[in-house]
């Protein structure tokens, strides 16, 4: 089961403390969202899944963190400058400002006025002074995408490292669009969260990873706990290809708002390398590159066997958080009764997703040998390092069952009476509602398993 209607998730989103309107009490601006506490962890806990599969449980992928800020001539030649736009379309009558392909028949969604503007570009990157002038003269830009430095980076990640072709570099961080209309909560936002890998291949071998990389993220993205009915795989049409992309198939998911767009797997060519390399004649290019005399670095390897220098082609998975987080509390979100009279919304999360992996929970709230025992035990599982684990002083379990309901906790933890005489506490499940009385070996193997 999903949530029914977005509502649903904005609403437990901001009851919870996953997600709050950024600058909410000066009336919020539109397209950027805070993460509450809730929030930041499911966020973390995603990032950190993703980079666990490409880094850590692989030894062919590089990890790097890179500036926001970047050079209007990284992003020249990465023909963000010039192609990086959407076309606006405004409303005579109302004001409003559109993206041509969100028009209703030709007229203004909003007032169904027919007097519009002609479409001209609009650049979705944000830019902002570098240095105490602001006379124009030294700007950056906000990264758009978190790629483009993992091109200017390269060489000297292939020099520092013993990686050769094929290898991977794999970066998590925030990029910027100045999106003409955002909407649907954290689907289209101004400033979000990025998790991309370029993949260094020999040409010729493209689309064989192409295909691999397709695979590989489309069972990551189960494995987070997407039901594959909500999944389908797009294959990009050709009168619809970025102009750099041979092929890209996008990973699209049933959001609650429609289908769309989750992950796009692009095979990009040499574009990027090319694009950014000096001494492009030296190469024979395969992407139509803009001529570049500024780059001070040939961005190229060498084949041992034919003695060639030869740039790579380069596979890009590029996911959005933002968008995972979306539709991994869509997916999550359960509403079901729990007897006549009552009901309870759950998420079912992934233990490895859930914000918090256990709450221990005091019976009494007042009762200092009981409150100070599950403090020990919170202290003990803490320590285990599988993320964060609360103590729940609230004095109120059924309330303090229903919270960790909602935010997806797979087990509580109740301390009581007995536990001050034979050390065994009360351990429900999430999913079950069921309990069982552990000791406290028990408990901690039983707390350990949920995670594996
Ligand atoms: P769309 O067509 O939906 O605007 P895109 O094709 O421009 O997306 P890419 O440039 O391929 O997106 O970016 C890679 C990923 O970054 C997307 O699959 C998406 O998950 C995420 N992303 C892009 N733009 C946004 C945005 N404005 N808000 C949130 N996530 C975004």
């Amino acid at each position: 089961m999903t949530a029914k209607t977005m509502e649903e998730l904005v609403s437990l989103c901001k009851r919870r403390g996953f997600i709050f309107q950024s600058n909410d009490i000066y009336g919020g601006v539109k397209g950027l969202y805070d993460y509450g506490p809730m929030g930041v962890e499911l966020k973390n806990n995603l990032k950190q899944s993703w980079w666990k599969s490409m880094i850590y449980e692989r030894d062919d992928i590089e990890g790097l963190d890179a500036t926001i800020l970047t050079s209007p001539d990284v992003l020249k030649y990465s023909g963000h400058e010039d192609t990086f736009s959407d076309p606006l379309v405004d409303c005579k009558s109302c004001k409003a400002r559109w993206r041509t392909d969100q028009l209703e028949d030709t007229s203004c969604p909003s007032c169904k006025s027919k007097d519009l503007t002609e479409p001209r570009p609009f650049n979705l990157m944000f830019k902002t002074a570098i240095g105490p002038v602001d006379d124009g003269s030294s700007f950056a830009y906000l990264r758009p995408e978190t790629a483009q430095q993992i091109f200017t980076n390269f060489k000297n990640i292939l020099t520092s490292t013993n990686q050769t072709i094929p290898f991977g570099i794999a970066q998590i961080g925030k990029s910027f669009r100045n999106e003409i209309t955002p909407r649907n909560f954290i689907f289209r936002v101004r400033e979000f969260e990025q998790m991309e890998l370029e993949f260094f291949v020999d040409p010729g071998k493209d689309e064989s990873w192409h295909k691999y990389w397709i695979d590989s993220r489309y069972n990551w993205w189960i494995n987070q706990g997407i039901d594959k009915k909500n999944l389908e795989l797009l294959v990009v049409e050709k009168s619809e290809l970025s102009h750099y992309s041979k092929s890209t198939v996008d990973i699209m998911y049933k959001y609650p708002h429609g289908k769309e767009e989750l992950e796009g797997i692009a095979n990009r060519t040499d574009f990027d390398l090319g694009s950014h390399t000096k001494n492009q004649e030296e190469f024979n290019i395969k992407a139509k590159v803009m001529k570049n005399d500024k780059s001070t670095t040939k961005l190229a390897v060498l084949n041992l066997e034919n003695k060639t220098w030869t740039i790579p082609f380069v596979i890009e998975p590029s996911a959005g958080v933002d968008r995972g987080v979306l539709a991994i509390l869509n997916e999550s979100y359960k509403e079901e009764k729990v007897d006549e009279n009552n009901s309870r919304v759950l998420l079912t999360l992934k233990p490895h997703l859930s914000p918090i992996k256990a709450a221990v929970i005091p019976l009494k709230k007042n009762n200092e040998e009981i409150v100070s025992a599950a403090k020990n035990i919170k202290k003990i599982l803490q320590k285990l390092g599988l993320g964060r684990v609360a103590l729940e002083n609230s004095g109120n379990i059924a309330k303090s069952y229903r919270r960790h309901d909602e935010i997806g906790t797979p087990i509580c933890i109740t301390v009581d009476f007995e536990t001050l005489e034979d050390k065994t506490v009360t351990v429900r499940d999430r999913d079950t509602m069921q309990q069982k009385r552990l000791g406290p070996e028990d408990l901690i193997n039983y707390y350990k398993d949920c995670f594996n």
